[in-house]
């Protein structure tokens, strides 16, 4: 079965063609974030109207690089929500002519959700499972008793991680997006400065506002003292401290279901190389469950993921008619 998956939710137009849940026949990203980074984040008007400069371009050459036209397609699925209102409609717009069009089923799917199955590109995903998702608008610790049951076990009671790394970056002056620059940064630094360590209340809830302000204080202190110091060590010392809060509630989840049989990561902070040591370092402490990170291409938004989830939720049942229209925050599933 191939699934022709359109994603826009943020500053990404991606269309990707997958065979079987498993076999990417071809994947296209246009990004904006050239554009967006004239202005230090993304513009939500500015997105939606690339948005819809690109999309057309994006399906013929997903086609074309996978060698295939819309005869050989047999689902059309398009990322619903959460995200931008004004992104994600051109997207469900842009699916509901296609599948209108060619007579094709039409499924929608959730971006998160679509982030956690990334993981099956790279093995099969066994459950009960845990998906830690970590990306530019979400930090979530997901149950997921079966492989369409979503219990959101600890969420941010603020920023997101991928926020706060973008966030981060903006004060130190390295420009949008930050991760990928703070991830390069700190492997060069030690974690020798002290940062407000993250309060919350639940035990699965994360939080990276004051983790986030205390980078901005600190460095307004040195600056006021006529102190210098190391970018290096302050990038190290903000994403040691940010990963420790969230390998901190890992732990938690992992002790309090010894039932859980996978952990998956998803969403753009996975590419992190530290979260990604980190990740290698939790598998030897918990020896029978399988751990899974996403590939390099899957991890900050790409449609690939968005066929991989609309395989599934194809096989489940969901279906689409032509009053299907984006919702900018609906609920996991
Ligand atoms: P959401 O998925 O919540 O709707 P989004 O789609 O905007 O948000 P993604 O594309 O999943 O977010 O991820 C983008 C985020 O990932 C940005 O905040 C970016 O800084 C972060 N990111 C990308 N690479 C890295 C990295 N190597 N280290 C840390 N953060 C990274
Ligand atoms: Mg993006
Ligand atoms: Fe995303």
């Amino acid at each position: 079965m191939i699934v022709l998956g359109i994603e826009s939710s943020c500053d990404e137009t991606a269309v990707a063609l997958v065979k079987d849940k498993k076999e990417v026949l071809s994947s296209i990203v246009a990004s904006q974030i050239d554009v967006h980074k004239e202005f230090g984040g993304v513009v939500p008007e500015v997105a939606s109207r690339i948005h819809v400069e690109n999309i057309s371009y994006c399906i013929e050459a997903a086609l074309k690089e996978a060698n295939c036209t819309m005869e050989d397609v047999d689902v059309v699925a398009v990322t619903k929500g959460p995200g931008l209102i004004g992104c994600l409609h051109v997207g469900v717009q842009a699916a509901k002519a296609l599948a209108f069009a060619y007579h094709k089923p039409l499924v929608p799917v959730h971006h998160l959700a679509a982030h956690i199955y990334a993981n099956e590109l790279v093995v099969e995903m066994k459950y009960p499972l845990l998906a830690l998702v970590v990306s530019g608008g979400n930090t979530e610790l997901v149950y997921m008793k079966d492989e369409t049951s979503f219990e959101i076990l600890g969420e941010t009671q603020d920023d997101a991680i991928g926020e706060a790394y973008d966030k981060v970056a903006r004060v130190l002056g390295l420009g949008y997006p930050g991760g990928p620059k703070i991830d390069k940064m700190a492997k060069e630094g030690k974690p020798v400065y002290e940062l407000a360590k993250p309060k919350t209340q639940g035990r699965y809830d994360f939080s990276f506002s004051g983790l986030k302000s205390s980078v901005l204080q600190f460095t307004k202190r040195m600056e006021r003292q006529g102190q210098t110091y190391d970018l290096n060590d302050l990038a190290c010392s903000f994403q040691e401290c940010a990963l420790d809060e969230i390998f901190s509630r890992i732990h938690f989840a992992l002790d309090d279901h010894p039932e859980i049989e996978h952990f998956v990561v998803g969403g753009g902070v996975s590419a992190n190389s530290r979260l990604r040591e980190k990740v290698e370092e939790l598998k030897k402490e918990y020896p029978n469950i399988t751990f899974t990170v996403p590939p390099m291409s899957c991890c900050t938004d790409n449609a690939g993921m968005i066929a991989v989830a609309g395989t599934i939720a194809y096989r489940s049942g969901r279906r689409a008619d032509d009053s299907l229209t984006a919702d900018a925050s609906w609920e996991i599933q």
